[in-house]
């Protein structure tokens, strides 16, 4: 026998039409790339959206279209999120950061028709104008003036288009499984692969990422996404924030110690969420100026691990710091680190140590860890397998490939490797890809790098294995130091042995001027390997 309740499609719009109802005055505040911060309400960012809307009409945007957005996180960003799912079209984000001929390709395998841009990113826009030639539109998100004055012919300017539409609009009735955003992983190796999310994934996510037990959102919340929105959607805080009510603060380029610690302590922002690398810097120009961000009560890290330091550094300053793992494929939220009731209880070494790790499941996503064969391995805390997922926000298939993205059963294989332990709490050990087999064994690369990093000397770290003819590969520890710091090899396996077993220690040492940094600021592997391999 089917339930009788009403069914009504989970749809993006309807976060933007309750955050206008019910949180009018609700702020959206966006630092610009000329330093300027702007403020609008809800109820604007609502009116903004049907006319942006009615524009992406007047430009021939059909439902299914890509929307293409070469952009930092502010409210027109937000405004394009909104207006594209709202007219059944797809809001393609793409990551500025990514070398031109990735992007090239992106843009011609998404066929994107429009492409807005803010106007500081101009000298890459200019790079891809061949992109799509005769097919694409050039948007610069300002207004005329700002677009003359950066010179960019024949470019439309966004503020002119929004203001000569109506606001009114009466949105579509769409199906929840349409798509609404669309953003290409950051592959290292092989072209990027499209994740097409789709209204009903995404608002599942939002529902579950604004809970007590995940980012906890409330209309009291003041959110700043340090994650852009080209990186998985900003973890989806541009989603939950709007169902909840949450004030929002979007900071531009502006993604400097400096830049962050100004519009956290203006705008009073209680929770912040971004990739390790962020904080790092933002603690360093708090901890050069004896600064403090007293309304600051939780960041949430993702996208890498959460080294110790990082942590302690936090606690010592009162802020919660809550870890959670994900990826592209799971929009992106897969686990996160909240204690238990009897967390407290562990002991402090324990405790710290369960914080360490990347976190829980969440309701609709499931978890299982499989060995080489494919057998199903225990949650006893040691047992590292391949992770795979299944669940209501993970990719079932890529943008334009036939065939499915899963494993025969049904599961979608996250290519990390980790264990879980009887708690439900998974660690992180590696990347399938960089994790090292020495005779037989694996060595968690991410351990190694995380024990490299508490060295007081050492400012980055990564492993990568070396082939060796006796074990097969062996680790080596290439590191960046603090400046004015010195290291060597007998060092910092001094240091390294009480953290990992001995046989894990790494023979050699490479120390270089700078790490090599992917897209979305994680270190590059593959150009280690290069370069010393
Ligand atoms: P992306 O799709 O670019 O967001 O990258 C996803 C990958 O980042 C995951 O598969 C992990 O390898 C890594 N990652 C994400 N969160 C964490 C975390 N908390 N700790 C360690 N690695 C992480």
């Amino acid at each position: 026998m089917l339930g009788l309740m009403m069914e009504k499609p989970l749809l993006v719009g309807s976060l933007l039409e309750h955050a206008e109802r019910f949180h009018p005055e609700q702020q959206v505040v966006s630092r610009l790339s000329n330093g300027g911060v702007v403020y609008h309400r809800y109820k604007e960012l609502a009116r903004r959206t049907r006319q942006l809307a009615n524009t992406l009409l007047a430009l021939g945007v059909k439902p299914g279209d890509r929307v293409a957005t070469l952009a930092w996180n502010t409210h027109r960003h937000l405004e394009l999120y909104y207006a594209c799912a709202g007219i059944g079209a797809v809001c393609h984000t793409l990551n500025p950061r990514l070398h031109t001929d990735q992007l090239s390709y992106i843009i011609e395998h998404a066929e994107d028709t429009l492409l807005f841009f803010d106007i500081d990113l101009s000298p890459l826009v200019a790079k891809l104008a061949g992109a799509r030639a005769g097919l694409m539109r050039w948007v610069a998100l300002g207004t005329e003036a700002e677009t003359a004055k950066a010179m960019l012919e024949g470019c439309l300017a966004y503020e002119e288009l929004l203001s000569a539409q109506s606001d009114e609009l009466v949105w579509p009735e769409l199906d929840e499984r349409a798509a609404c955003s669309l953003c290409y992983t950051s592959g290292t190796t092989g072209n990027p692969k499209g994740v097409l999310y789709s209204h009903r994934s995404t608002v599942l996510h939002a529902l579950v990422s604004a809970l007590p037990d995940c980012a906890a959102l409330s209309a009291h919340s003041v959110v700043m996404p340090v994650v852009p929105m080209f990186h998985v959607n900003a973890w989806g805080m541009p989603y939950a924030a709007l169902l909840t009510g949450a004030k929002l603060v979007m900071p531009g380029n502006g993604l400097d110690g400096a830049s962050l610690y100004k519009l956290m302590l203006m705008e009073k922002v209680t929770l912040a969420l971004g990739v390790p690398t962020i904080w790092q810097s933002v603690l360093n120009y708090l901890d050069e100026r004896q600064l403090k961000l007293d309304d600051l009560r939780e960041v949430f890290i993702g996208g890498a691990a959460l080294d110790k330091t990082l942590l302690q550094r936090f606690e010592a300053m009162g802020v919660t710091v809550l870890q959670a793992w994900g990826m592209t494929e799971l929009s992106p939220i897969g686990v996160v680190n909240r204690p238990l009731p009897d967390s407290g209880r562990l002991g402090a070494k324990h405790f710290e140590q369960e914080k360490l790790k990347q976190g829980r499941g969440i309701w609709g996503v499931d978890l299982r860890l499989v060995n080489d064969n494919g057998q199903a391995l225990n949650w006893d805390g040691t047992s590292a397998g391949h992770l795979h997922v299944r669940g209501h926000w993970v990719a079932g298939q890529y943008f334009k490939q036939a065939e499915s993205a899963c494993t025969t059963d049904g599961w979608f294989a996250t290519g990390d490797i980790a264990h879980i332990d009887h708690r439900g709490f998974l660690k992180l050990t590696d990347r399938s890809k960089d994790v090292i087999k020495s005779g037989g064994e694996w060595i968690s690369s991410l351990e190694l790098e995380l024990a490299a990093q508490s060295h007081a000397a050492v400012a980055q770290a990564a492993v990568i294995g070396i082939p060796d003819a006796k074990w097969s590969e062996r680790p080596l520890l290439i590191l960046t130091l603090k400046s004015g710091c010195e290291i060597d090899l007998g060092s910092i396996r001094e240091h390294l042995q009480n953290h990992v077993p001995s046989w894990w220690l790494p023979d050699r040492l490479e120390v270089i001027e700078q790490m090599p940094l992917g897209a979305t600021g994680k270190v590059h592997k593959q150009s280690l390997r290069e370069r010393f391999n």
